[in-house]
């Protein structure tokens, strides 16, 4: 059987090896650099760039970490090298293993030319390639207002700001979600004047309101300043640089506007409409086993929509690998494929701001929009003996736990290290398990991790007492 992915990040590359681990004939069709947004303009480079912010805030706060010596300031040059470095590493492991298990690369643009042929161009050729299914995983690109000018100089995107291109004196951010906060965080460390414009009444729109008020908070410390419940409604480029104009008709100057207001589906001109397939608006529709309304064409990623994360991703893209292999042999016995989905309500979601804040399952409001009665508990990272001697004591852990079964069904954290103890809860929702199990569970001393045991603990009692 052979399958062709069109599109080589996190959901394609993982969706190829999976598809030749199951002994598939793979063919991996990537126009760009293998690892897409992800390690070249997304989750690798902006983690390595904050890696960098997060040691120049360290020297900034060097006296009360009893140490001596100047603030130490950013290397755009050496800083560059260092994160293409990080992503070369990773790039030159994934070819690695996609000759290891023999998945074909082959670079060029895709479009499919019928549900079972794709066509790549790349240079002046064109070739097809024949298959007997198909992963769409095209992934996405930045969202650009139509009232912004995208064509001024330094009106960017968040692929301009990981290019390191230039550190600002005065940059406004559109958009206090994940990304235009983890800029926000990184320009600010590295001496940027910054000013974070969101439409919402919130940070992190759609995310726990304690949580929000907590980090905005941490970043106004960092200098950071917020105009919630407003929009930019224009850019103009005047003598002093550029003006954004917001709705309440207040003008912000800067040097650099960047726009991070989210990202749209990579889904235009590559022969979808043309075999049929349906969209809700850019997003490929696909059913639970990632499959589209043309039997055997699957979508993946970002292309489909959804949570628009690099491991939510890879966990669709090995599931449709499977689905693709067991539907295409079932069709060949004549029998029912069994299918698999991802299951979406323990998925972790993480900022990597200073502090960091990481989100899995449900908060207690949207679990009370589902009818589901629920206890929630809160340890603060204060009287954490690891927080304390990391100089990081901000923050908090918060459980949301079923109300009489006692089952974490959600779990939000701010604080040190949150993107890391995150997973303990994820493996705990996925697979039913209490608080009070939780709570039970001798943790290391000293480590972050015992402030989530605390909340739990303290979400146990509450469950047996009833209140
Ligand atoms: C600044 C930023 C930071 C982020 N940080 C995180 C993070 O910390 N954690 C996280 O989970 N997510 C993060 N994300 C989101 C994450 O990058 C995406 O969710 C993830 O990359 C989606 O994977 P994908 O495989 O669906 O698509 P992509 O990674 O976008 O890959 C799609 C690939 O398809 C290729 N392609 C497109 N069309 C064609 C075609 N016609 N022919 C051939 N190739 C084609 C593209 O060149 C690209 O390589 C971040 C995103 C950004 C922008």
């Amino acid at each position: 059987m052979r399958i062709v992915v069109v599109g080589g990040g996190p959901g394609g590359y993982s969706a190829a090896f999976e598809a030749a681990r199951l002994g598939a004939e793979a063919v991996l069709v990537e126009r760009d650099r293998l690892g897409g947004t992800c390690l070249n303009w997304g989750c690798v480079p902006t983690k390595a760039i904050l890696r960098s912010a997060h040691a120049v805030l360290d020297s900034r706060n060097a006296a009360a970490l009893g140490l001596a010596g100047a603030p130490l300031s950013v290397n755009l040059a050496a800083l560059e090298g260092r994160t293409r470095g990080v992503m070369d590493e990773l790039r030159g492991q994934l070819e690695a293993t996609a000759r290891r298990l023999k998945v074909s690369v082959v670079r060029g643009e895709g479009r499919l030319t019928g549900p079972r042929t794709v066509e790549v161009r790349s240079g002046g050729g064109r070739d097809t390639l024949e298959a007997d299914a198909v992963i769409v995983a095209t992934g996405s690109v930045p969202l650009r207002l139509p009232n912004i000018d995208h064509g001024l100089d330094g009106v960017w995107t968040s692929d301009d700001a990981v290019s390191l291109k230039d550190v600002p004196e005065r940059i406004v951010i559109i958009g206090g979600g994940v990304i235009g906060l983890e800029f926000a965080c990184a320009y600010a460390a590295f001496g940027s004047a910054v000013t974070v414009v969101e439409l919402t009444e919130q940070v992190l729109p759609g995310m726990d309101k304690r949580v929000a008020r907590t980090i905005q908070q941490a970043l106004e410390a960092h200098g950071v300043q917020f105009r919630l419940e407003d929009a930019v409604e224009s850019v103009e480029r005047g003598q002093g640089g550029l003006r954004a104009t917001l709705r309440s008709g207040a003008g912000l100057d800067a040097d650099v506007v960047l726009s991070a207001v989210g990202r749209v589906p990579a889904t235009a001109g590559i022969g979808l409409e043309e075999v049929g397939i349906e969209f809700d608006r850019r997003a490929v529709k696909v059913d639970e086993r990632f499959m589209t309304n043309v039997g055997g064409i699957f979508a993946i990623g970002d292309a489909i929509g959804g949570m628009m994360l690099a491991h939510v991703a890879e966990a669709e893209g090995r599931a449709a690998a499977r689905n693709a292999v067991a539907w295409y042999e079932a069709a060949h016995a004549g029998t029912q494929p069994a299918f698999e989905t991802v299951r979406y309500d323990c998925i972790p979601a993480c900022v990597y701001t200073f502090p960091n804040v990481a989100t899995v399952g449900k908060t207690r409001e949207a679990a009370a929009a589902q009818g589901v009665e629920t206890v929630q508990a809160i340890a603060k990272f204060t009287g954490n003996a690891r927080a304390l001697a990391e100089g990081e004591p901000e923050g908090f852990v918060q459980v949301v736990a079923e109300k009489g079964s006692g089952l974490l069904v959600g779990c939000q954290i701010v604080g040190p290290f949150a993107v890391e103890i995150v997973h303990e809860a994820a493996v705990a929702i996925r697979q039913g398990l209490s608080v009070a199990s939780i709570g039970h569970a001798v943790h290391a001393h000293p480590t972050v991790s015992e402030t989530l045991m605390l909340a739990c603990e303290d979400a146990a009692a509450k469950v047996r007492s009833g209140r």
